[in-house]
Formats: C-alpha cells, sequence, structure tokens
C-alpha cells in the first residue's frame, strides 16, 4: 500500500497541444520548451515522447540539456539562458546545443572556444528588460557573430512582457522595437512568440515559436482555462480520502485552527500537502473534487495533509474517496487563483515525493 497521492501526466495531451501551437502559426517550426523539468511534467519523459515530432527542445540551461541527452534525446537542444561560463561552449559543440547569447562576453567567450555552435539565437531587449541588448548594437553582433565562421545561423530573439494581457500595448510595442532591428539587420530569421503570443498576438511569419505552458494544456491568460482555449491539460493530480470526521457547527480545524464550521458536517482528510508541491497559500474555498463531486479546501494546508469538505453539505465524504486537486475538471488556473498564484508556478512547483504515472 503506496500513498496515495499520484500526479499523472498525460504525454499524449501534450503531443496534441504542440501540434495545436504549430497549426496557429503553420509557418514557423516551434520549440517544445521543457525547461524546469518540463514544467514540473517530467522533461525525460515528456522530450522522450515529442523527440520524432518535435523541431527542437528548448531548456534554460546546459544542465538540463545534458540531462536530455544523457536521456537519448536526439532533436536539437536551445539554451534560453545562454551559456553562463566560457568551457560551456566546448560542450554546446559536442552535444549539438543552440543557444541565446545577449552580451559581448559570451561571443568573446564563443570565439575564444573555436566551436562550431548551429544556431545562435541574439537577444534583443525590446521592452522587458530582463536579457539582451539594443537595437542600434543588433546589426554589429549579426555581423560579428557572422564574421566568426564558426555559427551556422544567427536567429534574432526577444520575450514578451505582458503578451498575456490582451489590452495592454507593450506587446506591440515590443513588436514594433524588434521589427525595427530585423529591418536594420536584413535577411535574419525571428522567434518572438511564447504561449500567449502563439495563441493571441500576431508574430512574425516564418523563424520559431516557443510554447512552454501551453503545451501542459495550461493558460497563460488570467480568467480562462487551458481547456477554454482549446488545450487539452497534461497534468491531473489526485489522491484519497485517509480519514473523515462529524464535525459540529463552531468547530475548528488545523493549524492555526484556520477553518471554522459554518454548519455540521464531515470533513475530509486527504494525502496532499505543500510538502507535494500543493501551494501553502490556497484558501479555504479552494476547488477539489471528491468522488466526481465538488468540493473545497477547509483549513491550512499542512506539509503532508490538507482537510476538505463537499460544497453540498449533506454529502459526506467516506474513506478511500478519490480526490482530484487539479486536472481535466477542477482547472489548475482555479486552484492558482485561489493560491494568489498562477498556473505555471503551481505545476513547476512540484516536488519528486508524489508518484508519477504517464499515460
Ligand atoms: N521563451 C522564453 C525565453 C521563456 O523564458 C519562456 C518561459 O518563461 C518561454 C519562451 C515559454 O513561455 P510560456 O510558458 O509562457 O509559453
Amino acid at each position: 500500500m503506496a500513498r496515495p497521492l499520484t500526479a499523472t501526466v498525460d504525454l499524449d495531451a501534450i503531443l496534441q497541444n504542440y501540434r495545436y501551437a504549430k497549426k496557429l502559426q503553420p509557418s514557423c517550426k516551434a520549440f517544445a520548451v521543457v525547461k524546469s523539468n518540463a514544467y514540473g511534467h517530467g522533461a525525460i519523459e515528456v522530450a522522450r515522447y515529442l523527440d520524432e515530432e518535435a523541431d527542437a527542445f528548448a531548456v534554460a540551461a546546459i544542465e538540463e540539456g545534458l540531462a536530455l541527452r544523457e536521456a537519448g534525446i536526439t532533436s536539437p537542444i536551445l539554451l534560453l539562458e545562454g551559456v553562463f561560463e566560457g568551457d560551456e561552449w566546448t560542450l554546446c559543440e559536442q552535444h549539438g546545443f543552440w543557444a541565446a547569447l545577449e552580451n559581448a562576453q559570451q561571443m568573446d567567450e564563443l570565439v575564444a572556444s573555436q566551436v562550431k555552435i548551429e544556431k545562435i539565437f541574439l537577444k534583443l531587449d525590446s521592452g522587458m528588460h530582463r536579457l539582451g541588448g539594443d537595437k542600434e548594437t543588433a546589426p554589429n553582433f549579426v555581423t560579428a557573430l557572422k564574421e566568426t565562421g564558426q555559427v551556422g545561423e544567427v536567429v534574432l530573439m526577444t520575450h514578451f512582457a505582458c503578451a498575456d494581457d490582451l489590452s495592454d500595448l507593450t506587446t506591440v510595442q515590443q513588436l514594433t522595437y524588434f521589427e525595427q532591428a530585423r529591418q536594420a539587420i536584413g535577411d535574419i530569421a525571428a522567434s518572438v512568440a511564447n504561449s500567449a503570443a502563439i495563441m493571441k498576438w500576431s508574430v512574425p511569419e516564418g523563424g520559431w515559436i516557443r510554447p512552454g505552458i501551453m503545451l501542459y494544456g495550461i493558460s497563460p491568460f488570467a480568467g480562462v482555462s487551458g481547456r477554454a482555449l482549446g488545450l487539452r491539460p497534461a497534468m491531473t493530480l489526485s489522491t484519497k480520502v485517509i480519514s473523515t470526521r462529524q464535525l459540529k457547527k463552531g468547530d475548528k480545524v488545523g493549524y492555526g485552527l484556520g477553518y471554522v464550521a459554518s454548519e455540521d458536517h464531515v470533513l475530509a482528510t486527504i494525502a496532499a500537502g505543500y510538502g507535494d508541491g500543493y501551494p501553502r497559500h490556497a484558501q479555504n474555498g479552494t476547488p477539489m473534487q471528491i468522488d466526481g463531486q465538488s468540493a473545497c479546501l477547509a483549513g491550512r494546508v499542512s506539509m503532508d495533509m490538507l482537510t476538505v469538505r463537499m460544497e453540498d453539505y449533506s454529502v459526506a465524504p467516506s474513506m478511500g474517496q478519490e480526490v482530484v486537486l487539479w486536472g481535466d475538471d477542477v482547472p489548475v488556473e482555479e486552484v492558482a487563483d485561489a493560491a494568489g498564484t498562477i498556473g505555471y508556478e503551481l505545476v513547476t512547483r512540484m516536488t519528486a515525493r508524489p508518484h508519477y504515472r504517464y499515460l
């Protein structure tokens, strides 16, 4: 008998979501972004399933790329954060990694290493002010990169700060800035779009899109679920009722006695907690399902357990019943909202403790 908390990952849903991203931007090639353990879904399992079909994968850093190569992944892999130390360039060549590049030091180290890299993604800071250079210096960077004779192709890349907010014109300004840089450079492929941009903004034809969160069936937009966007949620987090008790009106529950029963009802204790990645800041009322019926969090989240009540007080949960914390019918976006965060964070912060099952 094992602890019943299970994260079930539907790999085919991820493949379908990848295909959907490509369908939305048919002129582009697409990375499958599998950084941070494929947003908590298991980078190796996800990459193995997509390896034959994906145009390429994108990870944050070289450690993640090496783990994929060790697992036998053969598709190209882009390091989105680029290299941190000059000697990583040699590994990039050995393992066929592509890298983002954002500053002169990285370029000097590339030159010093004398390695050959198939594609460099030159980062342009179009307004997010996180990584990348400006449009004035970009043409010289491209020329210098080409003149090294070490780089097969230079792609101009940028990242959006506000693409998840359709009323925010920052994305249009960033796109305009990007196009100005591109015109100054001449003939160069583009890579701009994250999930929000792929789904809702008009992005440059051709080049490379970089879908992340949408692959996992999760929406980047506030108040809209992945399913409503035509995506298939990939992860179901489920567990079982491990204890029940009858509460009387006024009884208090859990750490800080943070839940007070407003009437007599049966309370269920379930095996899941913040030690598994369930958000500690989830509020009373955070949605879930017990045996297919609406239920919600009642009390503070502990490390290993949660206490739950049925929405309908007249229904009594019972031992062993299946509980869905998020999944098809309990959108992870709603759970995140009730915890003051975003779906990205919930899945990415999953720990190694739940059992992971792959469909
Ligand atoms: N591109 C870059 C540079 C990123 O940092 C990320 C994620 O943070 C992505 C693409 C994927 O973004 P999303 O998960 O919103 O699709």
